[in-house]
């Protein structure tokens, strides 16, 4: 059974989603959605946002103010992607992961430990 498993796994790693650019304008829309929802909270000044075929990173906010997230984003729970918006966009704020930048976070999502540590389950590849 074990043995079972670690196939499986092994096999669904090796996978590489793709984000054909359909899936590229449905997560544009989405997450420009979900960033006005959150922001309408926030209140922050947002640069260009742009999403991104990326391997590494869900997500980054640039010191100019622009945020950038990536394509594979719209393959999560909808709760895992407003983790990552609600996180770029307190970045605006607070460009460190300080303690002032998780009570932000905090502020939007209270239960963003638990996303934070499940959003860890999931890698691009
Ligand atoms: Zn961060």
């Amino acid at each position: 059974m074990f043995y079972f498993w670690t196939k499986v796994k092994r096999h669904i790693k090796r996978q590489r989603p793709k984000v054909v650019p359909a899936d590229l304008h449905r997560v544009r829309v989405l997450i420009l959605n979900r960033v006005e929802f959150f922001n309408k909270q926030l209140n922050f000044k947002i640069g260009r946002i742009s999403i991104r075929n990326q391997r590494t990173r869900w997500g980054s906010c640039s010191s100019k103010g622009n945020l950038n997230f990536n394509s594979h984003l719209i393959n999560l729970p909808l709760e895992l992607l407003d983790y990552v918006v609600v996180h770029e966009l307190c970045h605006l704020k607070q460009l460190n992961h300080s303690q002032d930048f998780w009570l932000l976070v905090e502020q939007v999502l209270p239960n963003f430990r638990q996303l934070r540590k499940q959003l860890k389950t999931y890698h691009i590849q």
